[in-house]
């Protein structure tokens, strides 16, 4: 597995380099934006940890035109803003995960490993959690073969919870992401919809897939 790191501080760069390679990982660094996303793109990455902060060209730009150029490269984004915008920024340019800095090494190894589990991405495929299946290029959501009659935002939260399934979502992640506004601390609109949501997709069935975490948000998931 090879392991692209952009990232201009060097003594970040030689730790996440020690640290990889010492866990098997094939390690290229690149210390400006520039030379990131050139080997970004030419290379056969199977992932690419990308500081948000570079020289000559940051790493929402590199991210963006990785995607824009229609590699599906997972990415990891470092970021040293611990900021709701900012973590909505990089998932809604198509990182994969995110971790603040500074970061344990063995944090950095777990979501690495986490993201390679996931296999290949598929983002404009059929995605799916055990009988529930959502057709996102045509918008078609069913479960145990049953079409569910969903509303254009009952689409777009059943979309983020079925990509980040098993992920423990915040409300406030939640509503940026599905309404792109934040709500501060009036979640009413989500809540409701999460209601609604759950009427169609898990009350007429016996397994529940909808899952509330108390003071945090929502996961779906097989329990
Ligand atoms: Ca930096």
């Amino acid at each position: 597995m090879r392991i692209l790191v952009i990232e201009d501080e060097n003594k970040t760069a030689a730790y996440l380099r020690q640290g990889l390679t010492e866990n098997g990982f094939v390690v290229d660094v690149c210390s400006n934006g520039d030379d990131g996303l050139r080997q970004a793109l030419s290379l056969d990455n199977d992932l690419i940890v990308l500081d948000v902060m570079l020289p000559r060209r940051d790493g929402w730009s590199i991210l963006n035109a990785l995607r824009q150029a229609g590699r599906q490269t997972p990415v990891l984004l470092l970021t040293a803003r611990d900021t709701v915008a900012d973590k909505v920024r990089g998932l809604e340019l198509g990182a994969d995960d995110y971790l603040i800095k500074p970061f344990d090494f063995a944090e950095l190894l777990a979501r690495v490993r986490s993201i390679l589990r996931r296999g290949p991405p598929r983002r404009d495929d059929v995605l799916r959690l055990a009988d529930l299946e959502l057709n996102w290029p045509c918008r078609r959501a069913t479960r145990a073969g049953k079409r569910l009659d969903l509303t254009a935002k009952e689409l777009a939260l059943l979309e983020l919870l079925l990509r980040r399934q098993g992920e423990a979502l915040s409300r406030s992640l939640i509503a940026q992401q599905v309404w792109d506004v934040n709500f501060d601390s009036d979640f009413n609109v989500l809540e409701v919809a999460i209601r609604r949501l759950r009427s169609k997709v898990d009350d007429p069935f016996p397994r529940q897939l909808i899952h509330t975490i108390r003071g945090v948000g929502y996961v779906l998931e097989e329990r």
